[in-house]
């Protein structure tokens, strides 16, 4: 079984979206196994971003993240990676197919309300990054 890390951002929580979000990941059948609201540090920002750090909208990026708390969480399923991508649908919602939360909620490209792992190795570095094992229940 696979784990994922997620991210619900500041444009997300902002609008009290949190459990309709949720709601999606475990209509997906992904289980929410680990979950904390937080309000990251800008220096946080910058390094869980860091291979963003030379394209242009890195600055904006990060100063967005620490704009208003963001929910952390650890997504656990069979594929939960592709389905965790599946479910949030493009980066752009313009792209998004109908149905994901990319689609129904973000407001642009930027502010696009979720974070989800992109690989199996960023998956286990996101999730040290933020929890630590015995909150991963
Ligand atoms: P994420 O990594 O957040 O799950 P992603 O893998 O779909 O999203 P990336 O290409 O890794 O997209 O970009 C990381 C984040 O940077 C995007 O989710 C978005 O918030 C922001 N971003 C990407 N492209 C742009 C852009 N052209 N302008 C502004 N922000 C952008
Ligand atoms: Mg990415």
């Amino acid at each position: 079984i696979e784990r994922t890390f997620s991210i619900i951002k500041p444009d997300a929580t902002k609008r009290n979206l949190t459990g309709k979000i949720n709601a999606k990941f475990e209509e997906a059948g992904l289980r929410i196994v680990a979950q904390k609201r937080i309000q990251m540090t800008l220096e946080q920002a910058g390094q869980f971003y860091a291979v963003h750090k030379e394209r242009p909208f890195y600055g904006e990026l990060c100063e967005f993240m620490v704009s208003e708390p963001v929910v952390v969480q650890v997504l656990e399923g069979e594929g939960a990676i592709l389905k965790n991508r599946e479910v949030m649908g493009a980066t752009n919602p313009a792209d998004a197919e109908d149905g994901t939360i990319r689609k129904e909620f973000a407001l642009s490209v930027g502010e696009n309300s979720v974070h989800g792992s992109d690989a199996p190795e960023t998956a286990a570095e996101e999730i040290a990054f933020f929890f630590s094992g015995l909150e991963i229940v």
